[in-house]
């Protein structure tokens, strides 16, 4: 038979975010990228099994969207409509 006791646990939950492209405060209930990513063994730039994570708000996610020469695909997944980043390009 076991018995139980109440315990308190003590637990680190996120208390603020930062964007890294601006510095701006963003709320964990912002629209925001988190960004995660290990390189393997073919990475020149950053090296083998090295992790890369930032935060970045809205504004400077749509900034760096903006520089891609192949426009991302936004979906309207209200709608299920894809279309280009860019509203002067074609629409595929
Ligand atoms: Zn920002």
């Amino acid at each position: 038979m076991k018995t139980f006791k109440k315990q308190t646990k003590e637990e680190m939950v996120v208390d603020t975010v930062t964007c890294n492209g601006c510095c701006k405060a963003i709320t964990i209930y912002d629209d925001r990228l988190e960004f995660e990513y290990t390189f393997g063994y073919n990475s020149e730039k950053f090296g083998d099994m090295i992790e890369c994570r930032f935060d970045l708000c809205e504004e400077c996610i749509y900034s760096l969207v903006e520089t891609f020469k192949i426009p991302a695909k936004l979906v309207d997944r209200d709608e299920c409509y894809v279309f280009s980043s860019r509203v002067t390009d074609d629409q595929s």
